[in-house]
């Protein structure tokens, strides 16, 4: 990719105000850099999510589907993003995964609905996605990207409706990669700030923080037999987020 291309359609993007900077997220109080609003990422995402429904089938389910939608109400409630709008769905797939994707879309894949023992642990799955929501995690690492020069640029965002190369590397950057094939993993601090949150939205929402504890437990357990769940291959290892959740759960004071 050439760099100075996708330099120069960053500085246009930049003069024509359609990209921001450097802002202060106030879920997390965090600044971050950002160089797509989230406007343009909802818009990526909504395509991505359609691709994605037909890349995999959509359980119809009635309990699974009102599970999720029981537990998704609860958990938004909590990190007041009810206002937003959420879509959920219920993959008909054995994988043992989860995604979010800007503009609120949730996509739980059958295995680990099945996987997970009650409302709690789906709740710790559901506010862990949140948490990559309020965290701005997709917007975080679009950016990245871009300024990194990794063969993103506007062209090819623009391009993305129609060219599958774009198209399956924008969806894996904003989440739903697993829905085609490509993992591509949120860094490591962005996924203990989103388990961190996760608990937050638990504990608000009256759900048992210690489920996502046994959670990730047993994720673990699994992990050393017949070869590791999806979800862990995306995520820091089982041992390291119990720790650090254990001791967030405990200084925080929660239960
Ligand atoms: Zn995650």
């Amino acid at each position: 990719m050439n760099v100075n291309m996708s330099r120069r359609t960053l500085i246009a993007g930049l003069a024509a105000g359609s990209v921001t900077a450097c802002v202060t997220n106030p879920d997390t109080g965090e600044s971050q850099f950002l160089l797509v609003s989230d406007g343009q990422l909802s818009q990526m995402a909504a395509s991505a999510w359609s691709d994605a429904k037909k890349q995999t089938p959509v359980s119809r389910d009635p309990a699974l589907n009102n599970q999720l939608q029981r537990i998704g109400g609860r958990i938004v409630t909590a990190a007041n993003r009810q206002n937003d709008s959420w879509e959920y769905a219920v993959f008909d797939s054995d994988q043992k995964n989860a995604f979010v994707m800007p503009g609120g879309k949730v996509g739980f894949y059958r295995g680990i609905m099945e996987f997970s023992d009650n409302d709690d642990q789906i709740a710790a799955i559901m506010g862990h996605e949140t948490g990559h929501v309020t965290g701005r995690h997709a917007a975080a690492r679009f950016s990245t990207q871009i300024a990194a020069g990794a063969g993103l640029t506007a062209a090819n965002i623009a391009l993305s409706r129609t060219d599958t190369r774009y198209k399956n590397k924008i969806a894996a950057i904003l989440g739903a990669g697993v829905s085609f094939g490509v993992i591509l993993p949120f860094s490591r601090r962005h996924e203990l700030q989103a388990d961190r949150l996760g608990v937050d939205y638990m504990h608000r929402a009256g759900y048992d923080v210690h489920q996502s504890v046994k959670l990730w437990e047993k994720m673990a357990a699994e992990s050393t037999g017949s070869g590791q769940p999806e979800f862990l291959s995306t995520h820091p290892s089982p041992e390291t987020r119990v720790r650090e959740l254990d001791s967030y759960i405990r200084a925080k004071g929660y239960g």
